[in-house]
Order: C-alpha cells, then sequence, then structure tokens
C-alpha cells in the first residue's frame, strides 16, 4: 500500500471536518460524515473491548494543578500542555487534560479494590487538550484538542505479561478488521543518560522493559528497540506505521507503568491480604479519532471499508415521483442502520454522479421511472455493478455494511 494522499484535500471533499480561526487553531470541528466514521470506530472498539473485559467510564475535560503535579505532568509535560486557567479557587489552577490518566487513577482509588477485581479496565473514548506548537499542526493528523481510545488496566504486577499478551492480540485484531496492514513494533525504553527524564529504579526499567520484549517474542513480531523514546513513567511498545508525508508516526502504544500506582497512593488488598500497589497499562489501539481518521484516510485515499464509509448508499433520484420512492427506500434502510443520502440536487446526471464521487459513498442508486415499474435496479458499488431487485438491495447492504472486515 502506498501512501500519497493527504487527509486534509480528501476531508474536504468527503466533509469530514473543518478548522476555524474564531474557534482557535488546531481545534477540529466535525462534520455529519466525521461523526458517522467516529460514531463507527467507537461502536466498533466497544464491542471489542467488551469481550476483552473492559469497563467503560467518564471523566471531565479538566483537572487541578495539584493533580498533575502528582502525576508528574506538570515536570514533564507542561510544554504540551495548555497554560493554566486561574482565578477558579484560590489554592489551585487549573489545567484542561492532557491525558485521561491522572483522572483514571482516581477512579481506581475511588473504591476499595481487591485483587478479585483485577485486572481492571477502565476505558473512556477521552478528550484531551495538548498546547501543539502552531507551526506542527496541521489537519486532523496534529491538532490541539483530540478524543482518545484510551484505556488503563490496574493489575497486580506478577499478572503483567499474561494482560499485554491479551492487549497486543486486541490490537492486532483491531487492524485486521479494518484491514490495515504493514505496521510494525517498536520496543521504546529509557536513556540511562537521562535518568531525570524517566522516573523511577533502573532496575524497574530493565524488568518492564524485558517483559514487553518477552511479549513481542512471544507472539513472533518483529520490533526494533529505540533508547529514549519511553513515556516518563514506563516503557512501551509502539506500533508505527508510515504516513504519506513519508515520515514513520505512532498508532498506537501500549505502556507498562510501574510509577503510578505509587505516586497516586494506589492499592488493592492481595490474595495474602496484604495492601499492594498496582501496575498499570495504558493502551489505545485506536490512537485519538483525529490522527486515526486522518491515517484512515490516507491509507484508503477516502475509499473505507463499507461499515466506516460516512456514506454507504447514495441515492440519485430523476423525477418528482422518484424523489418520493428514494425517500422511502432511505427511511427503510435508516431504520436498519445503513447510511444513505438521498441527492436532491439539480443539473445533469453526469454532474450529480461527479458530484457524488467526491463523497465516496460506498455505493449507489440511480432511481428513474424505468426502475420504478420494473423493480430492478443497477447498484453501482465497490464490488462492481450488480442488477437487483429493491429487497436484494437491502439483504446485500445489510450483509456489507452493517459488520467489519
Ligand atoms: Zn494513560
Amino acid at each position: 500500500m502506498s501512501f500519497q494522499f493527504d487527509h486534509r484535500s480528501l476531508a474536504d471533499e468527503m466533509e469530514i471536518f473543518f478548522l476555524n480561526e474564531e474557534i482557535g487553531a488546531g481545534l477540529p470541528v466535525w462534520l455529519p460524515n466525521g461523526v458517522a466514521i467516529r460514531d463507527s470506530l467507537e461502536a466498533f472498539i466497544r464491542r471489542q473491548e467488551n469481550k476483552y473485559g473492559y469497563q467503560r467510564v467518564v471523566s471531565p475535560h479538566l483537572g487541578k494543578a495539584s493533580l498533575y503535579e502528582r502525576s508528574g505532568h506538570l515536570r514533564a509535560f507542561e510544554a504540551n500542555m495548555y497554560p493554566p486557567l486561574k482565578g477558579i479557587d484560590d489554592s489551585n489552577d487549573y489545567y484542561l487534560k492532557p491525558m485521561n490518566c491522572p483522572h483514571h487513577h482516581k477512579i481506581f482509588s475511588a473504591l476499595p479494590r481487591s485483587y478479585r477485581q483485577l485486572p481492571l479496565r477502565l476505558a473512556e473514548y477521552g478528550q484531551v487538550y495538548r498546547f501543539e506548537n502552531s507551526g506542527s499542526l496541521k489537519g486532523l493528523s496534529r491538532v490541539r484538542g483530540l478524543c482518545q481510545n484510551d484505556a488503563h488496566i490496574y493489575l497486580d504486577p506478577k499478572d503483567a505479561k499474561a494482560e499485554i499478551l491479551s492487549v497486543l492480540e486486541l490490537h492486532e485484531h483491531c487492524y485486521q478488521q479494518i484491514g490495515l496492514k504493514g505496521y510494525r513494533y517498536r520496543l521504546s525504553k529509557s536513556d540511562p543518560d537521562r535518568p531525570n527524564d524517566f522516573d523511577g529504579a533502573v532496575q524497574n526499567w530493565q524488568q518492564c522493559e524485558q517483559i514487553l520484549r518477552e511479549c513481542l517474542m512471544e507472539k513472533n513480531l518483529s520490533y526494533v528497540e529505540a533508547i529514549g523514546e519511553a513515556a516518563f513513567y514506563g516503557p512501551k511498545i509502539d506500533v508505527q506505521i508510515k504516513m504519506s508525508h513519508g515520515v514513520e508516526e505512532s498508532i498506537s502504544s501500549v505502556q507498562l507503568d510501574f510509577n503510578s500506582g505509587e505516586k497516586f497512593d494506589l492499592h488493592f488488598v492481595s490474595d495474602s491480604g496484604a495492601a499492594k500497589s498496582p501496575w498499570i497499562i495504558h493502551r489505545a489501539p485506536l490512537g485519538s479519532h483525529e490522527r486515526f481518521v486522518a491515517l484512515l484516510l490516507e491509507y484508503f485515499d477516502g475509499v473505507l471499508p463499507g461499515w466506516l464509509a460516512p456514506i454507504q448508499l447514495y441515492l440519485l433520484p430523476i423525477g418528482d415521483d422518484a424523489v418520493k420512492y428514494a425517500n422511502d427506500i432511505a427511511h427503510r434502510l435508516v431504520e436498519r442502520n445503513i447510511r444513505v443520502h438521498v441527492d436532491q440536487n439539480a443539473g445533469s446526471l453526469s454532474k450529480r454522479i461527479l458530484f457524488a464521487h467526491r463523497l465516496r459513498p460506498f455505493s449507489k442508486l440511480v432511481i428513474g421511472e424505468k426502475e420504478i415499474s420494473s423493480g430492478k435496479f443497477i447498484l453501482q458499488c465497490r464490488q462492481g455493478d450488480k442488477s437487483l431487485e429493491m429487497s436484494q438491495i437491502e439483504e446485500f447492504l445489510a450483509a456489507n455494511v452493517l459488520v467489519p472486515g
């Protein structure tokens, strides 16, 4: 697969999102076609995560300075955070959250926890804000506001390897279902020459790096090792893919965090009855909606798999009777969760077809008098033209656009 296309021009044609000076740099606003993709991705990953035992949570978009002092973000990540909101209370500034982790740690400690509940997998499509340099902002791929397919898994350290293997399996399953290929793995480690940038004892770093290495080897995944690319709280496995501009970027990462449990004073009652601090896995197979949709648009040149296509059936009625007929079909298919658009444009059919092409629907149907009287329709779709009756069109679409993979 080559990556020659820029998601920004594709997204303009397909009406996915826009940016607006008055709203603010790097803050994309999603249009209905973009939200259709987001919603499909969310529904898909929820089903997968449910199977793997995740529970869903919701946390606010901001937090106090003391929260980010404790997490270490104000020390290690402040340059990437929006400036503080002042004057809300006397003792603390507030920050827009740059990551969901500290909030999730608070959810862990909000209730008593026992080893029987672990691994505890808390998932949220969480909105975060990062103050990226204005020069680096780019469409959806580099933004200041993003919504992450986030989750934090709290576990007994002895279960880390088994859970990392399960998380890697979830990643592979997702990419296979979506149709992504050609990604590779990177084991991102600390840098012993920069101890101040990486929290915790050297032997803990080595132990966690070795666990990640063993997981990659056990699953027979080819990978490279990179010194100094770890998160400040632990090593990680990055999933890398080459983007349109030729640069390799991370789609997602699986981080093994042995620091935050102690920093946040998190405890669970272990099987021996003693209080123990959990390790935490941070993971986001679908990254953020912003970056992932940019990647999908470029990867598929806008021709998304049927279940992700913002418009799954584009109806082109010719004449007033056909408009009514098309609206009736649309109504029926929408009830079956199929995304239908009825074209109401004036002008020649060839112009209307050309306009439809920009939106890259999964399938198109021209409806005129002949089609209505005969009950036979030519469905133009990615799998070639098909001559079908209306009831067969419904069946065909249901089979091809509702299920991933
Ligand atoms: Zn996290």
